[in-house]
């Protein structure tokens, strides 16, 4: 079976302790690959490497370097889609345009941005301020939308003249073992860049706890990130948590290609985003003839073999995840709710037979309350509510702990304006869903985030300010 590596001081190293766990490919339920279980003493060369390459990596030209990685990454597209496909269970089409191409437009973007030096003139002062590269940077990503999130993290980071120590997720290893191997042929200077692999309270822990490692990136769940949080007070470290989300989808009765805009919301990547639209808000006057067809549009998606071009909905993306979607179904039921489509694993005939496929899901019937409304499920499950107006659509949006992003469908460009005001989340989209330039701000409200990442503020974030004055 074929075994990961890290890379440590541009090595690809056999994680010390010799020990590996099994990665499987959803969509069959078989092992595929060895993951290295990391530890500290792993932990311990990153660091030193990367304490020897800072000097260095402070003083080159990063941008050409995250290009020639860029570039490199180009060249293996079709193998990077195929692994993130066989790793993650997303279909293939979309982890090529989507996770493979996103991966390497974060890239050329963080390449492409540098914080210029601010002046202040005022009381005979003259100040200004230096964005410096802070250090070591660890930075840890979660299995969703693997490439994609772990270059969006790294990306700034290294463009901000820190070195980075990443933790990709156990449960999708292989795109970020392939991109390591690019970063010597890229002319990254040894220890610049090392990503471990291996669990997450183990290796991913020491990362959060090293006391060399002063900045720390994260996305994964809320709990984990609260977890991480409080570790990181510990010794003060710059922190930024991307975390889960109950996002709403509202459509009011005006509105036009709804239909479309909140299946893909609730069903892309397997419902399996941060920013998926879990909770369908439709107007009461539109109520019955909308869940008509959306169920319909639900039912006509296409599951099968991630790896076939016709696929649109592929497995979820472990055995364990699975159980735990099936098991919301289950609680849905339990608490009132009526499955209108899907409910259930689906079994995919041939190569995949043992995969962990979950139909598209829709339910009604549940209050606003109940754990099945309130609780990030992260799977192919949508609930459907109705309203009656503005102020209804507000208190049901914005009435869990999460606040990360909501989609608002309406005709009345006032009316969005005003809900866009209200909703109580990081990111509101008018009349569509997950569009994202990669220039404006990212991150969530409530339980769903500290700080922004994106833009000018990832590399804010990977920087220190220093102002320095004289008298003028
Ligand atoms: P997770 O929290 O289980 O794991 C995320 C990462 O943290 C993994 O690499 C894991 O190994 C590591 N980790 C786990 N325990 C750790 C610990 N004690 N110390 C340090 N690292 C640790 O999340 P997941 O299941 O991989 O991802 C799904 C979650 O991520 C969902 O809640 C989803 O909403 C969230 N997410 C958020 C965003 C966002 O931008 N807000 C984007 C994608 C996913």
């Amino acid at each position: 079976m074929q075994k990961i590596l890290n890379c440590i001081g541009g090595e690809m190293k056999a994680p010390v302790s010799g020990d590996y766990f099994e990665t499987v490919d959803p969509s069959t339920g078989k092992a595929y690959a060895l993951v290295p279980d990391s530890d500290e003493r792993d932990l311990e060369l990153a660091v030193k490497a990367a304490q020897a390459a800072l000097p260095l990596w402070k003083k080159l030209d990063r941008a050409a370097a995250l290009h020639r990685l860029a570039d490199l990454m180009e060249e293996r597209r079709a193998d990077f889609a195929r692994a993130e496909c066989i790793d993650n269970g997303r279909p293939l089409a979309a982890c090529d345009s989507i996770n493979v191409m996103r991966g390497i437009a974060n890239l050329r973007f963080f390449a492409g941005l540098a914080l210029e030096t601010e002046k202040f003139g005022n009381s005979g002062l003259e100040s200004y301020t230096l964005h410096q590269p802070i250090g070591i940077a660890g930075v840890i990503s979660p299995w969703n939308l693997p490439l994609l999130l772990f270059t969006w993290k790294f990306a700034p980071a290294l463009a901000a003249g820190n070195c980075v120590i990443a933790k990709p997720s156990e449960i999708t290893p292989m795109t970020a073992f392939m991109l390591s191997e690019l970063v010597n042929e890229a002319g990254f200077p040894a220890g610049a860049f090392s990503v471990l692999h291996g669990k997450g309270a183990k290796i991913g822990a020491a990362l959060v706890a090293h006391p060399d490692v002063p900045v720390l990136s994260f996305t994964g769940g809320t709990a984990t990130g609260i977890g991480l949080y409080t570790a990181a007070a510990q010794r003060l470290k710059k922190v930024s948590l991307e975390l889960g989300g109950k996002n709403p989808t509202i459509v009011f009765d005006d509105a036009k290609g709804a239909v479309q805009g909140a299946l893909a919301a609730a069903f892309s990547n397997q419902g399996q985003i941060c920013l998926c639209g879990s909770r369908l808000l439709v107007q009461q006057g539109i109520y019955e003839s909308f869940k008509k067809e959306f169920v319909a549009a639900a039912e006509a998606i296409k599951i099968g073999d991630p790896l076939l071009p016709e696929t649109q909905h592929g497995a979820t993306v472990s055995k364990e995840h699975m159980e735990k979607v099936l098991g919301y179904i289950d609680l849905a039921r339990k608490e009132g709710g009526r499955v209108l489509t899907g409910g259930g694993r689906v079994t995919v005939e041939g190569r995949c037979k043992e995969g962990y496929f979950i139909a598209p899901t829709v339910i009604e019937g549940l209050s606003a309350a109940c754990r099945t409304n309130q609780e990030e499920i992260f799977g192919p499950v949508v609930t459907l509510m109705p309203f009656k107006d503005e102020d209804e659509a507000i208190a049901l949006a914005n009435g869990t702990q999460y606040g990360l992003a909501a989609s608002v469908w309406t005709e009345d460009r006032a009316r969005a304006d005003r809900m866009a005001a209200r909703l109580e989340s990081g990111i509101v989209w008018l009349n569509c869903w997950n569009m994202r330039d990669l220039a404006t701000p990212f991150g969530g409200v409530k339980q769903s985030g500290v700080g922004r990442e994106g833009g000018r503020r990832a590399l804010e974030f990977f920087t220190e300010e220093k102002t320095v004055t004289r008298v003028a």
